[in-house]
């Protein structure tokens, strides 16, 4: 167990997972694609309003999918974030891409549309937006460049489930999306993911790769009579154990939604002072983003400032965390080249961000205590 009393991310139970999950091994289906899955994929496409929706081991699986499905080769170009999670880049690495790191906006964290165009070149295969703490790209701006350029856009929508830009939900922007099930993420089935499919063209051969590269599923919906190893695959379904416990959570949405909103809300509204004071960056939701509430993070004006906070909360039995080492000056970003300069916002905001507790179990006491603990630090 954790020494400390406020803990950064919780997994708990929010309506019928222990039941549903009873129910997946009643039904006598346990692999992958039984009811839940079903019942999870059809809520999703529904609220959405996206054509295919294919649940994954994990949004890592999910991003290799579509790796996949895009024919990424050793020598091709992907256009990605240095500010983001080791998978985003990782997945297309693994097929001998070499990933080109975009800087960000000092804004929204997101990546910087107006630094886009001119990292395009005609091995470009890919642009790989993250929709940062749920807060919708530029989207609109990333589409007219990568249209303009005949490049594909796949967006990693890790944080930013029910999230909207202008008011479309993020994830129905590109050809594909990656979606999480993590446990640190808003909605969980522990490790989990979904590949969200936008352009209908993709949706036969994604049910092949997942499928271990045969036509299982066309064989089970009865439109082929065997089925057989017809591609390249790998085995990208999670049980329908897993699946009856996200659908519990997925289900719950408004109810998750509503307490992390309230969250987000606490910690804004109550901050707010202290950081104007203190120089203090908080989030920036632009008026046309309704956000997905993912995290809250604020950011201090120095690294020292920043660790001092972290140390500061620590003693106080309350834990905030760090986010993104520049993947550019990571191990494996110098061997592509990255050097200190290449993004210097995300360099400097690498320095200064600190994420708070913040996940569905949270009260508004705990909260208290680390709003508390925040006033009392001095500098
Ligand atoms: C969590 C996360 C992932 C990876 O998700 P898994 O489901 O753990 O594979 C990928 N990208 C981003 C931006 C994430 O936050």
């Amino acid at each position: 167990m954790s020494d400390y009393q406020i803990v950064f991310n919780k997994a708990c139970l929010v309506g019928n997972e222990q039941e549903y999950m009873s129910q997946a091994v009643a039904n006598g289906h346990i692999s992958g694609d039984g009811a839940f899955t079903k019942k999870c994929s059809a809520l999703l496409e529904q609220e959405l309003g996206v054509p295919k929706v294919l649940l994954t081991t994990s949004c890592t699986h999910a991003l290799e999918m579509m790796t996949l499905l895009l024919d990424i080769r050793p020598g091709d170009e992907v256009i990605i974030p240095s500010f983001t999670f080791v998978s985003t880049v990782n997945a297309f690495v693994l097929r001998g891409a070499r990933p080109i790191f975009a800087d960000v906006r000092p804004d929204t964290l997101n990546l910087d549309e107006s630094k886009l165009e001119a990292l395009i070149t005609p091995r470009t295969k890919a642009i790989v937006p993250v929709h940062y703490a749920g807060v919708g790209c530029e989207m609109d701006a990333i589409m007219e460049i990568a249209n303009r350029h005949g490049v594909p856009v796949v967006e990693d929508n890790a944080h930013g489930l029910f999230g909207r830009y202008k008011g479309k939900h993020l994830g129905a922007f590109s050809v594909m999306a990656a979606q999480s099930f993590h446990e640190t993420k808003n909605f969980s089935c522990g490790e989990g993911g979904a590949l969200l499919i936008n352009d209908p063209e993709y949706i036969e051969r994604a049910e092949i790769i997942r499928e271990k590269g045969t036509n299982r599923s066309r064989f089970f919906r009865g439109q082929v009579d065997k089925y057989t190893w017809v591609d390249i695959g790998s085995s990208y379904l999670p049980s329908d154990i897993l699946a009856a416990f996200l659908y519990a959570q997925l289900e719950n949405r408004q109810k998750i939604q509503a307490h992390r909103q309230k969250v987000w809300n606490f910690y804004y509204e109550n901050l707010k002072a202290w950081c104007a004071a203190h120089e203090v960056q908080l989030p920036y939701v632009p008026e046309h983003c309704d956000q997905a509430y993912h995290m809250f993070y604020m950011l201090l004006p120095t690294l020292e400032l920043r660790q001092g906070l972290i140390a500061h909360l620590r003693q106080r039995g309350i834990l905030s965390v760090f986010h993104y080492l520049p993947l550019h000056l990571s191990e494996m970003g110098v061997l592509f080249g990255g050097k200190p300069g290449d993004c210097p916002v995300t360099e400097r905001v690498s320095d200064q961000l600190i994420r708070l507790p913040f996940h569905n179990a949270l009260t508004e006491s705990d909260q208290r205590r680390v709003v508390e603990a925040i006033l009392e630090y001095e500098f």
